[in-house]
C-alpha cells in the first residue's frame, strides 16, 4: 500500500470513532440511583500516623547479628558501643 492510502486509512478509523454522537453528562438529578456494594476506607491500613512503621517482614537467622562478633564504632573506632550510641560524639 502506498504512505498516501494508509494515511486515509488511519484518518478512516479517526471519523469513523468520532461518528457516535457523545452524550453530555446530566445534572445529577438525573442520574440513576447506585445500586451495589459501598466501599468504604479501612482506617486501620492508613499509614499517616507519625513514628516507624511496623515491619510486616518475617526475620530468620540471617537477620540477626553474630553474638560472638564484638560491637565497632565507627566514630571513635573502639569496642563496645557502635556509632548511634558513641559517647564519644
Ligand atoms: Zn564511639
Amino acid at each position: 500500500m502506498a504512505q498516501g492510502g494508509l494515511i486515509r486509512c488511519r484518518l478512516q478509523n479517526i471519523f469513523k470513532a468520532y461518528e457516535v454522537q457523545f452524550q453530555p453528562v446530566q445534572n445529577e438529578d438525573y442520574w440513576s440511583t447506585y445500586i451495589g456494594p459501598n466501599l468504604m476506607p479501612d482506617l486501620h491500613m492508613r499509614h499517616n500516623k507519625p513514628g516507624r512503621r511496623t515491619t510486616t517482614r518475617i526475620h530468620n537467622e540471617m537477620n540477626r547479628s553474630l553474638p560472638n562478633k564484638p560491637k565497632k564504632c565507627s566514630f571513635c573506632i573502639s569496642i563496645g558501643h557502635n556509632r548511634s550510641n558513641c559517647p564519644n560524639k
